[in-house]
């Protein structure tokens, strides 16, 4: 079986070599992201591993389907990349890894709020200055707050149980069913415009479906606490960038922390810093003492990138054994 994976890094080959010892596919690394264009590197490969910022829509798919592939296999939880609806058309199985440390993401989100709360890169900066001075690093206790938890699947579930480790009450909001684990340590569903306005911290652990793109927008973050913290490590297009830039020049929004932004595609995983940066909107984010931007590393643990790799592989045998496994349907 030959397998090329897109956008591929150093730590991908690494991991998915070790995990390739007991398949033994033909694995090629191919560091060029997926589009129309470098499709044509995938003729005679019957599996494309693409990564979350590669183009999976129903031209590149027509294009690889044409080139002999018939199995995408993600090595990611999202699949808004992908369209589904060409794949089934086409007779592409597309298959995700649904779980992989939901800690890895949950951790981060964590990490974003303690960072922000505290003003920790700040006052690193500072105390390499030999500034040992506190003034502007005032934070507050998470301990007594409420923290509102949009969307608790696997991620969303961890990061509930760790707040109410803080001592925060937690609220949630998922149309699904409501996490029994959270409500039994006091989390309460309610309807999302009242978790905004009841939230101190408001963390984002939905998926990008139409039904959740700009979820939060501008009337959304005028609807929450004033001075309220944003967290974001779902997907980029479930908040409008532009509402950010006026809800924290006002004060509405009092700390934001995201590790995915709606236009981070061809930006993030990637070394930029010789070159000026072109997104006007994502240069003024990163301007706000207030804001803490990642570029898409929540997942990155040691424990996740194995994980990943051994459900990548493990889909693709059971894709070509006849019962695939972890199949991302057009509608699920
Ligand atoms: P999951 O499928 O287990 O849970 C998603 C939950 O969101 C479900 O309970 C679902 O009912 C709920 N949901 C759907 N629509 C909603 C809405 N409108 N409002 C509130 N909740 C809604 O997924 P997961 O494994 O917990 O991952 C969540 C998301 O995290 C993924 O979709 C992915 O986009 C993102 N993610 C990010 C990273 C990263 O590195 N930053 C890594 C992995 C996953």
């Amino acid at each position: 079986m030959r397998m090329i994976l897109f956008s591929s890094r150093q730590y991908d080959s690494d991991t998915f070599a070790e995990a390739n010892g007991t398949h033994r596919y033909e694995l090629h690394f191919q560091e060029s992201h997926l589009d129309l264009e470098t499709a044509v590197l995938a003729r005679g490969y019957e599996v494309v591993c693409p990564f979350v910022n590669d183009n999976v829509d129903a031209a590149v798919l027509e294009r690889l389907h044409a080139g002999g592939t018939r199995m995408i296999a993600l090595r990611s939880a999202g699949f808004n990349h992908v369209d589904l609806a060409a794949a089934e058309r086409l007779g592409v199985t597309v298959a995700r890894v649904p779980a992989y440390s939901p800690h890895a993401v949950a951790e981060h989100a964590v990490g974003l709020i303690l960072a922000l709360n505290r003003r920790l890169p700040r006052a690193v900066a500072r105390t390499r200055e030999g500034d040992f001075s506190l003034h502007g690093l005032l934070g507050f206790d998470l301990h007594g707050k409420t923290v509102g938890v949009i969307g608790t699947g696997m991620i969303g579930r961890v990061f509930g149980r760790i707040m109410a480790g803080f001592g925060m009450q937690v609220l949630a909001h998922d149309p699904g069913t409501p996490a029994d684990d959270l409500l039994a340590l006091g989390a309460r569903y309610v309807p999302l415009d009242i978790l905004l306005a009841e939230s101190d911290v408001v963390s984002l652990h939905c998926p990008l479906v139409p039904s959740t793109y700009h979820l939060i927008d501008g009337p959304a973050l005028a609807k929450m606490k004033r001075g309220a913290m944003l967290i974001n490590t779902g997907r980029g297009g479930l908040v409008e960038s532009n509402a950010l830039i006026g809800a924290l020049k006002d004060g509405q929004l009092g700390h934001l922390g995201l590790d995915v932004y709606e236009e981070e595609g061809g930006l993030f995983f990637e070394d930029h810093s010789n070159l000026p940066l072109q997104d006007d909107v994502l240069a003024r984010l990163l301007m706000f003492p207030n804001v803490i931007v990642t570029a898409h590393q929540a997942f990155f643990t040691r424990e996740a990138m194995n994980e990943i790799a051994q459900t990548t592989l493990d889909n693709v045998a059971a894709w070509q054994a006849g019962a695939p496994h972890n199949v991302v349907r057009a509608r699920i």
